[in-house]
């Protein structure tokens, strides 16, 4: 039957011989003769029955075996016929002959068409099984990298935890989570970004030599499944393997791409006895491990179980930090190549924990998702405005820079607060630089443009950092107030080793230049690198090199020794 177009089943046709051939011979007395055909063997009709026969002699049989099933046809002359004809043979083969011939022209076309429509049914059969196996593969594959994915992922593993639970073998589930692949998708089009995508569970599948099955449960995420006979040591060594194997870059094209990964790790029986429990448990690793500094694994831990009391912890020791006013600014020194002169220094936050001072990159994150990072970068900006009052007194001042993340521009009060903060410690406008990246402008790009607006008629400088990693985007040079172009320390990195980041740098200080801005280089970490920039007519730099973020104390003994004439670097 075809609906739409599209086969959909078939018709059996079944005929039964005895009604067929009656039908068609009609009456045997009236025509004459008898007829009695076996088909293999078997009689399938007969019009003999217990008659009185002419015998043997004036029958006539034909085999029919032409199409291998053996019909077998007998043709008996009534006698009453035979007493007609005085030599009735020749009209009997003659008729017998016809009639066969009839026999045989419906049996063999029957068979033909038979034939023709079976392999028409057969072929709408394979065609309807093809869709039906493709259907399947859909609904249990992943449509950009063809790996099974999370339905098919928990039917695999309910199997293997059947098998293991009578073998008593343990398996391994290994959750993949890559690091920042937003920023992936952001920086490259989305091809690329796909293309990643495919390459990542080819690099995962060396690695483990094609051990282990792959699912991929959508984004970037991905699920490995490790079910030998496990012994802890031999884990170390594949996740080890595996995060190895994405961690070298990745060339498509002309572009190089450096990606890391995260891994969670669950064990069945002892995290789970469902697959839905074992990978939510690895989900939960995962989780844990992207809060330790990313690229590395977590095996699950039940005292880390909830993420939500290791949140409500860290929100309380912020409190209390905010309190105890632990969050204070490091002050890294900016300076000017030619002279080697201070010319500013950028606020770094930091976290005092008796002592023992915690990078942004430790808590910054659930800082900007708590709303937290308003008050804790207030207390920090406004230490930095009075120990920066205190540094300029009988000195002429120098450039402050602050860093500004989404949440804080986008804050109702942050203008307010900011121009308050200045007030009260009496800190001249035009010496303020908030910095900026691409990524915090185009979160509220509307309002980013208001502030910063606001900012920039006010006297305050803009400079956008990180340039290069972001969008890089020549229509938010040109719309937004930027006044100082910071390049991003990986481009910088290998200026001294590699022509082609060379270039790069080169291109953008002469676009920051051709814009009127004031190039600063970051990351300069020798002399190598800053003899290029130098050349290449940078004016600006910060960097290990030069001097690194110093608690303000230091900072202030510097700059009283130096002064921001100093005639050299340190
Ligand atoms: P950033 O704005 O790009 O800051 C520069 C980072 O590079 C600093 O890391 C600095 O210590 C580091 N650095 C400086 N010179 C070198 C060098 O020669 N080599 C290398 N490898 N690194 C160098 P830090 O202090 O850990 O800050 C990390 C990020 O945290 C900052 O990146 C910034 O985005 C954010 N941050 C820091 N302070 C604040 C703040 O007060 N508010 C906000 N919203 N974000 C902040
Ligand atoms: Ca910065
Ligand atoms: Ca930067």
């Amino acid at each position: 039957i075809w609906k739409n177009g599209q086969f959909d089943g078939f018709i059996g046709i079944r005929i039964n011989v005895f009604t067929f051939l009656t039908g068609m011979l009609g009456d045997g007395d009236g025509r004459g003769f008898l007829l009695h055909a076996k088909a293999n063997g078997h009689q399938v009709f007969s019009e003999i029955g217990d008659m009185d026969l002419a015998g043997p002699s004036k029958t006539f049989v034909m085999n029919l075996d032409a199409d291998n099933d053996g019909w077998e046809f007998t043709v008996y002359p009534t006698r009453e016929v035979l007493a007609l004809f005085q030599s009735p043979l020749p009209y009997i083969v003659a008729i017998s002959g016809l009639l066969i011939a009839l026999l045989f022209y419906v049996t063999m076309s029957s068979r033909i068409k038979a034939k023709t429509n079976a392999k028409l049914l057969r072929k709408a059969i394979r065609r309807r099984q093809e869709v039906e196996s493709k259907l399947e593969h859909m609904a249990k594959h992943d449509a950009l990298t063809h790996l099974p994915n999370r339905s098919y992922l928990n039917i695999y593993l309910e199997n293997k935890i059947k098998e293991c639970e009578l073998k008593g073998r343990k398996i391994a589930v290994l959750f993949l989570n890559i690091d920042e692949f937003k920023s992936v998708n952001e920086i490259y089009d989305h091809g690329l970004a796909d293309e990643v995508l495919k390459i990542i569970p080819q690099r995962i599948n060396d690695a483990l030599k094609g051990s282990a099955m792959i699912a991929h449960l959508g984004g970037d995420e991905f699920v490995i499944c490790l079910s030998e006979n496990l012994i802890e040591q031999k884990l170390f060594i594949y996740a080890e393997d595996v995060l190895k194997s994405i961690r070298t870059p990745i060339i498509i094209g002309h572009e190089t791409i450096r990606i890391t990964a995260s891994m969670g790790v669950s064990y069945y029986p002892q995290h789970g006895q469902t697959a839905s429990e074992l990978v939510t448990r690895a989900e939960q690793a995962v989780n844990q491990a992207k809060s330790l500094g990313k690229d590395v694994y977590t095996i699950f831990d039940e005292s880390l179980e909830s993420t939500s009391v290791q949140k409500a912890a860290m929100l309380q020791a912020f409190n209390k930090g905010l309190d105890e006013q632990q969050f204070e600014m490091f002050f890294q020194p900016r300076h000017d190549i030619k002279t080697g002169a201070m010319v500013g220094a950028e606020a770094l936050l930091r976290w005092n924990q008796g002592g023992n001072y915690l990078s942004p990159d430790a808590f910054l994150d659930l800082a900007e998702e708590s709303g937290m990072i308003v008050s804790i970068c207030n207390s920090a900006f406004d230490m930095a405005f009075a120990q920066y009052h205190h540094l300029f007194s009988g000195n002429p001042p120098i450039m402050l820079a602050i860093n500004v993340s989404a949440k804080q521009l986008a804050h109702p009060d942050f203008l307010n607060d900011l121009f308050a903060m200045m007030d009260t410690h009496e800190f001249p406008s035009e010496m303020l630089e908030v910095e900026l990246t691409e990524q915090t402008l185009i979160q509220n790009y509307e309002s980013s443009l208001a502030t910063l607006n606001a900012l920039h008629s006010a006297g305050v400088k803009i400079a956008l950092d990180d340039f290069g990693t972001g969008y890089s985007s020549l229509s938010y040079l040109k719309n937004f107030p930027v006044d100082v172009l910071k390049i991003d320390k990986s481009f910088i990195k290998d200026i001294h080793k590699n022509k082609g980041e060379l270039e790069l740098a080169k291109a953008i200080i002469a676009m920051g230049k051709s814009l009127k801005m004031e190039v600063v280089a970051e990351g300069v970490e020798n002399q190598k690198q800053l003899s290029i920039l130098e050349k290449e007519g940078c004016q600006q730099a910060q960097g290990f090199y030069l001097n690194k973020p110093l608690p303000f104390s230091q900072f202030d003994q510097l700059f009283n020794k130096k002064g921001r004439h100093s005639d050299g670097y340190n």
